[in-house]
C-alpha cells in the first residue's frame, strides 16, 4: 500500500466537471482509495502562457497498484476524458501528474517521481500544502509547506472547497 500524491489540472471546457470526473475515476481504479482532495484553485498557465487559465487541485490516494500500473490508469483516465495530445505544455481537458509516491524516487523515461517540476510550481504546492503540509519531499528533505513558502504563489487563487457530489 502506497500513498500517491497527485496534481490535476484542466483548462479547456467545463474544467470543474473534468476534475470531478477524474477524481471519481481515480477512486474507481482497482485497489485504490481516495484519501483527501484539496480545494479548487485557479492559475494563469505556466510555461506556455498564451492559453486559458487552469483549474487545479491536488489529491492523495492510497493504492496497492505499482507505480507503472497506476500511471497507466491515470493516463487512460486522461484519454477517456477527451485529452488530446498536441504540443507540450499546451491546453488540455485534463492533466494528471504523479507528484510523489511515499518517499520513493523513480527515474525512468516514462515516470519520474517526485515530479521534476513540483518544487517550482506554486499551482502544485499551494493545493498540496492544504492536504499534505508536513509531507517531506524526498529529494530536498523539505516539507511541502516550506517549499510553498519559497515560491511566489500570489497568483494561485483559492476558488472553493471540493465537496463530493
Ligand atoms: P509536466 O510533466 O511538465 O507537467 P505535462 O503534464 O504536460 O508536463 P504530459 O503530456 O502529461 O506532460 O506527460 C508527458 C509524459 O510525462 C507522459 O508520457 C509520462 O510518461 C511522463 N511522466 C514522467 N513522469 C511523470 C509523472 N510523475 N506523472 C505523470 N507523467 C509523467
Ligand atoms: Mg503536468
Ligand atoms: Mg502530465
Amino acid at each position: 500500500m502506497s500513498l500517491y500524491y497527485l496534481s490535476l489540472g484542466s483548462n479547456i471546457g467545463d474544467r470543474e466537471k473534468y476534475l470531478r470526473s477524474a477524481i471519481d475515476a481515480i477512486a474507481a481504479l482497482p485497489k485504490t482509495i481516495v484519501v483527501s482532495v484539496s480545494s479548487f484553485y485557479e492559475t494563469a498557465a505556466w510555461g506556455k502562457t498564451d492559453q486559458d487559465d487552469f483549474l487545479n487541485l491536488c489529491m492523495v490516494a492510497q493504492s496497492d497498484l505499482c507505480p507503472q500500473t497506476f500511471l497507466a490508469g491515470t493516463q487512460q483516465i486522461e484519454k477517456s476524458l477527451d485529452r488530446v495530445r498536441h504540443e507540450h505544455w499546451g491546453p488540455r481537458t485534463l492533466d494528471i501528474d504523479i507528484l510523489m509516491i511515499d518517499d520513493q524516487i523513480i527515474d525512468e523515461e516514462r515516470l519520474k517521481v517526485p515530479h521534476p517540476y513540483m518544487t517550482e510550481r506554486a499551482f502544485v504546492l499551494k493545493p498540496l500544502a492544504e492536504i499534505a503540509q508536513s509531507a517531506i519531499h524526498p529529494q530536498t528533505n523539505q516539507t511541502i509547506q516550506y517549499l510553498l513558502d519559497q515560491t511566489d504563489s500570489g497568483d494561485v487563487v483559492w476558488l472553493k472547497s471540493y465537496i463530493h457530489k
